[in-house]
């Protein structure tokens, strides 16, 4: 019984790593089960197949614990090493979301390197280079989540912490052999460094796991918050993500609410169909992100919100406008527009839109939507393809811009 073991009067090494090894494959299945119900999710995948590889790495190294020959000694550290090289695969698909050579060289490699002294019968001298093998995987794969750690400070630290600390609970196993000084052991090592070893990895195998699961968790509600919160035609913010955004904040005198609308965009879908109507959609979006991009690079200003607002209506909100810089922007906007439209679907296409103010002690965001609206219903009546701005009293102030349209 080895020293650990016999200090606390604990079960012994092989019991713990049994432990190791059924906890992993609860493990394994779990994750492939949440890889299951979130397909786009690799890393899972990828983690429950490391987690398989320890498993066998647990039952074929207890088998050579029992019966010490080298052939096993060697299938075993072996089956070890690509499981954490599997691992380190899993953290390079949970930060870049691809996976790439480096994990599969990098074990390859350390097989290459453990295994031939192994198998020629040095255990003493393959067991050394596995301990740094092994605590090099596990600290290649601390780094990557500890890079990618921006997405979820305090989880992605703990994984990468359990990680490290699984590497370095390998250092002291290959300093104690080393110490011994034998090329050649009679069986596999167990002193306190190995029963260290094998208790830091029943901790941090299921805390990984544990915290891999509730990233993925975080993961999947954050991409359904962007979900509910995305217009899927046109990628921009919908309705209810644009009221969530700024509905609660009083617009003052300088936030003007910029309304748009396609003008008899119904012609459109009739006479050129639904998908093509679609496409001019798009082209508003870009017509308006290209907007927002140009205005960033022209200087600090508050960055724009804007959002489909459902149907052909598009909002945009700016901040530190004054009527001019706001009628200027919808102008650019709107010919933008219009010159996507004819060069993507060879089509006269225009858009009218209606502007108005917050107040200079605030005023409801609802309430401007609403006076643009009024606005852009003037616009509309007073023949299309033009702005009409209220000021900042919500007096109407049309300002007709004939433009060359298609539609009368
Ligand atoms: P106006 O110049 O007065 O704005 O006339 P309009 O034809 O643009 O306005 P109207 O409200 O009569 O028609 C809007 C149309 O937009 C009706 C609806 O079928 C269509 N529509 C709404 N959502 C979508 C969509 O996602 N894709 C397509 N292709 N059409 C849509
Ligand atoms: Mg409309
Ligand atoms: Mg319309």
């Amino acid at each position: 019984m080895s020293f650990v073991a016999e200090r606390f009067m604990l079960i012994d090494y092989s019991s713990l790593l049994i432990a190791i090894g059924f906890s992993a494959i609860c493990l394994s299945v779990i994750l492939f089960s949440s890889w299951i119900t979130a397909r786009t999710e690799t890393f899972l995948l990828t983690c429950a197949a490391a987690l398989g590889l320890l498993v066998l790495h647990v039952f074929s190294y207890s088998l050579y614990i029992a019966r010490p020959v080298p052939w096993l000694g060697a299938f075993a550290f072996s089956l070890l090493l690509a499981g954490l090289a599997t691992l380190h695969a899993a953290s390079r698909q949970f930060r870049l979301g691809a996976s790439s050579w480096s994990s599969p060289l990098a074990g390859g490699l350390a097989i290459a390197i453990v295994a031939p002294p192994l198998l020629a019968g040095y255990d003493g001298v393959g067991c050394v280079l596995f301990n740094l093998a092994a605590a090099t995987l596990l600290a290649a794969t601390a780094a990557e989540y500890w890079r990618g750690r921006a997405e979820a400070p305090g989880a992605i630290t703990a994984l990468a912490g359990l990680h490290m600390l699984a590497g370095l609970s390998f250092l002291p196993c290959t300093v104690l052999l080393v110490l011994n000084g034998k090329a050649r052991l009679d069986a596999p090592p167990q002193n306190w460094a190995e029963d260290l070893n094998v208790i830091i990895g029943i901790i941090a195998v299921p805390g990984a796991g544990a915290l891999t699961l509730a990233l993925n968790q975080t993961r999947l509600a954050r991409a359904h918050k962007q979900e509910a919160m995305t217009d899927s035609l046109t990628g921009l913010l919908n309705r209810r993500a644009l009221f969530d955004l700024v509905a609660n904040e009083p617009l003052r005198g300088d936030v003007a609410v910029v309304l748009f609308d396609i003008d008899r965009f119904k012609t459109i879908n009739d006479e050129r169909g639904h998908a093509a109507g679609d496409q001019v959609l798009a082209c508003f979006a870009q017509a308006l992100r290209e907007r927002v991009e140009q205005r960033a690079q022209q200087g600090p200003a508050l960055p724009p919100v804007f959002a489909r607002l459902g149907g052909e209506e598009f909002a945009l909100l700016l901040r530190g406008a004054v009527a001019e810089s706001a009628l200027r922007e919808a102008e650019a906007v709107r010919a933008r527009f219009a010159a996507l439209v004819q060069e993507r679907l060879h089509l006269g296409c225009t858009a009218s839109a209606g502007i108005a103010f917050g107040q200079p002690n605030g005023y409801d965001f609802e309430a401007t939507l609403n006076a643009a609206d009024q606005m852009l219903y003037g616009a509309k009546r007073n023949g299309r393809d033009r702005v009409a701005i209220a000021s900042a009293r919500l007096v109407t102030l049309l300002t007709p811009t004939p433009r060359p349209s298609s539609h009368p």
